[in-house]
């Protein structure tokens, strides 16, 4: 860890003041009121040493990022045949883009985007009897963290403003590939999105990606060697939208970002990192997140390349 520690300070250092071209989001209006100078990454190695810098113990919206809860709850409860109603290529296009789906049929290129990802919420709405109830009791199990929330201020923001996710569900219900109520699916779609962690609790979260041993708390393996394979090869070709090539291309691991402006990174075998700055580029990922990130495995010589 020491090695690591050294360098995630000697990297804060040297970007913290860095001119950031990135900008705030404000499509969801709650989320502009967040201070731009938010800084913060933690490491946990699957040990379970652990290491912060800056803002690393404040609590951020992870957005984007609960994809990855949501798809293993549902993989683990659908198994295979998930793959029927959401895909696994990259998209090439923005994470709310509507293209592809009238070619495609209303089946999404994959989880990690809007569209998938409400697919997703439908199949959970599906299986679980009080979807956002269980939903974050899965997150607090996979953490062991009971200190883990919905904002219900952001979940209504968005709510007001989703006219994009509201138009990209009633246009994959009119292709039958949403079986719920649009308005429920939508729901729990927006308070998935409104969960919140902080950088350390992000990369504990992230832990059963990474440790092909991992057990939760109270025992349970959460996904086969198999399904975290997949897990990770999707999180590598699609986490990062139309700039999945750029991200491993530059940081060279599997990882998810959220428009909150968080990053996490799983390194299988060896860690997770996560990184929170909220200014995003013009694809919607963090700016400084990833200059930090490339840094990181560049001179960490860790990635999975
Ligand atoms: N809640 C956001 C949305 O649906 C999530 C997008 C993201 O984080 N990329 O637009």
């Amino acid at each position: 860890m020491d090695n690591y520690k050294k360098i995630i300070e000697d990297i804060y250092l040297e970007i913290r003041n860095v001119d950031d071209i990135g900008k705030v989001p404000n499509y969801i209006p709650e989320l502009s009121n967040v201070s731009p100078d938010n800084f913060g990454i933690n490491i946990t190695k699957i040990n379970k040493e652990s290491f912060g810098v800056g803002d690393f113990d404040k609590k951020f919206s992870i957005q984007s990022v609960s994809k990855i809860f949501a798809l293993t709850l549902a993989y683990k409860l659908e198994g295979a045949k998930i793959w029927e109603r959401v895909d696994v290529e990259p998209s090439g296009n923005p994470f709310n883009s509507l293209l592809q789906l009238e070619a495609d049929k209303g089946k999404p290129r994959n989880p990690f985007i809007n569209a998938g990802a409400i697919v997703v919420s439908d199949i959970l709405v599906s299986h679980l009897k009080n979807p956002k109830e269980d939903f974050l009791n899965f997150c607090r199990e996979l953490s062991n963290n009971k200190n883990l929330n919905y904002s219900e201020k952001i979940a209504q923001s968005e709510k007001i403003s989703g006219f994009r996710n509201i138009a990209l569900c009633n246009f994959i219900k009119s292709f039958g590939n949403i079986k719920n109520d649009v308005d429920q699916v939508l729901d729990f779609y927006f308070h998935i999105c409104s969960l919140e962690m902080s950088c350390k609790e992000l990369s504990e979260i992230a832990l059963f990606l990474a440790d092909d041993n991992f057990v939760t708390h109270k025992g349970n393996k959460v996904l086969t060697m198999s399904q975290a394979k997949r897990m990770n090869a999707i999180l590598l070709t699609c986490g990062f939208y139309d700039e999945s090539g750029e991200f491993a291309f530059r940081v060279g691991l599997p990882g998810k970002s959220g428009v909150g402006g968080g990053i996490v990174a799983i390194h299988p075998d060896k860690y997770c990192i996560a990184v929170w700055s909220p200014k995003l580029n013009v694809k919607g990922n963090s700016f400084k997140g990833m200059l930090f990130l490339e840094k990181f495995t560049t001179r960490t010589a860790s990635s999975i390349f």
